[in-house]
């Protein structure tokens, strides 16, 4: 964790930061969502498929391919893709033979409020850069 000049009210990790998985919320202090970095090794499995009872999750993918098995389809997955996922689809994925690197967020299904312009509001001051 980086604490050198950070304002209160900011945390800051590396995703880089943690081994095959690493859950951001206790790192963070997050408060309205749960982040994960995952990396699967090569032609690895998740050995469970899940539901959620009231988090969506968004999948991110960040590196290498695999597949995702949703309700009994398969989608191939590629860097790029995004899914959400809703919380009562069946979820299970696997890694390609170049492993696979992803963030998963979950946050409670119906719960956002308002975003960008809706919740955001410009101030009077004025970056160094600026
Ligand atoms: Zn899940």
């Amino acid at each position: 964790m980086h604490d050198a000049g950070l304002p209160a009210g900011v945390t800051m990790t590396s995703l880089d930061a943690g081994g095959a998985r690493q859950e951001l919320k206790e790192v963070l202090g997050l408060t309205g969502a749960e982040i994960s970095s995952n990396q699967m090794a090569p032609d690895a499995a998740v050995p469970f498929v899940h539901r959620h009872r009231q988090n969506e999750e968004i999948y991110l993918v960040r590196r290498g391919s695999g597949q995702f098995w949703l309700d009994g389809r398969i989608i191939n997955l590629i860097p790029g893709d995004c899914l959400r996922v809703a919380p009562e689809t069946s979820r299970c994925l696997r890694a390609g033979p170049d492993g696979l690197d992803y963030l998963c967020i979950q946050v409670a299904a119906g719960s956002l409020q308002a975003w960008t312009r809706e919740d955001g509001y410009l101030t009077d001051e004025q970056p160094v850069w600026a």
